[in-house]
């Protein structure tokens, strides 16, 4: 197996370096492909991880971007891109491993364990032990979408900075998973930001747009590129209190009435779905008040599925709902349609 070894490499370009993973049967080896890039000057060492889900895409064009960056020729520090960390489920169009294994539940994983434990365990060794902090990039569960949105571990003051720096409207607090990579890495005192945003197997211009500068943002926060002119923060973040999910209460045809990034009112109709056994219309009605950050994209729904994920911020949510639709309107015009 290739290794990592930043301060072997020249300063100021890419680097591709091939990483060994278990292959398919009848095939050789996998290869996880790390692109590293060390500065001219001494400074942190960050890591941005995609596609650890294989059907979340937007991370790798986020970081084929970023790759490009002009700001990078300020570099102070080392930066290891992964665009593809599921390389397995990747191939398949898929979010889980071959093993059916979701590999954001195994870390730290094992270099004698299951495929997923084995691919984990490369990525921590090669990548997030080496580095001082991380980003991972991740979109909603296929069939869903995600409004650009920072969910973190606020308690942490380092992650708080970076989720506030990375400068998307939308922060969830959310508690680590565990067999997460967030969770791994922090217990190696890695901070670690996870940004959540569009729809898996599908590219989404603002999503992208809005993580190759919140990249940048934090790159500029932790002092590891120039200042810009460029980098502006929403003027007012949002955290959430907490989240929930309003679901379907009759099986049929799922006609949607509300805009992502929206302010929800308690009871306000959300959507009407239709049984072709009545040819009757029942009504989807939100139970709380909150912010729209992310919702089903099917037509066909079930009972009990989960329609609209509503983030609750106190008393605040018309500004909130105001600042996301700024934010958008900046990015770009066809938002989560
Ligand atoms: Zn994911």
């Amino acid at each position: 197996m290739t290794q990592i070894n930043p301060t072997q490499l020249p300063a100021g370009q890419w680097h591709n370096v091939p990483l060994s993973l278990p292959g398919a049967p009848g095939n050789s080896d996998a290869i996880m492909h790390a692109f590293v890039r060390r500065g001219r000057k001494a400074g942190p060492t960050l890591f941005i991880t995609a596609a650890m889900h294989g059907d979340e895409l937007n991370g790798l064009e986020i970081i084929r971007r970023f790759m490009r960056s002009r700001r990078l020729t300020s570099l102070q520090g080392t930066v290891i891109v992964v665009p593809v960390v599921n390389v397995h489920g990747f191939g398949m169009g898929s979010r889980y491993l071959p093993d059916r294994r979701d590999l954001n539940r195994v870390f730290p994983g094992s270099a004698k364990g299951s495929l997923a434990g084995r691919v984990a365990e490369v990525l921590m060794q090669e990548v997030v032990l080496k580095s001082d902090f991380g980003i991972d990039l991740h979109t909603a569960a296929i069939h869903r979408y995600n409004v650009p949105q920072i969910r973190a571990e606020l308690e942490n003051r380092v992650v708080e900075g970076m989720a506030m720096a990375f400068g998307v409207p939308l922060v969830l607090n959310s508690e680590l998973r565990e067999g997460s990579l967030r969770e791994s890495a922090g217990q190696n005192q890695i901070p670690v930001i996870v940004y959540e945003a569009g729809e898996a197997l599908r590219l989404d211009e603002i999503s992208i747009k809005a993580g190759v500068r919140g990249i940048e943002n934090v790159m500029t926060h932790l002092g590891m590129i120039s200042n810009s002119r460029r980098t502006r923060l929403p003027t007012s973040q949002a955290v959430a209190d907490s989240s929930y999910w309003e679901r379907a209460g009759d099986s049929g045809v799922f006609h949607n009435l509300v805009k992502p990034g929206t302010y929800i009112k308690k009871d306000q109709l959300l959507a009407r779905i239709i049984s072709p056994s009545t040819m009757q219309a029942s009504e989807v009605r939100a139970s709380r008040a909150g912010i729209l950050v992310g919702l089903t994209q099917m037509a066909l729904v079930y009972e009990g599925d989960a329609l609209f994920h509503i983030a609750r911020y106190r008393g605040m949510h018309e500004d909130v709902a105001n600042q996301v639709e700024r934010f958008h309107e900046e990015l770009g015009p066809d938002f989560g349609t």
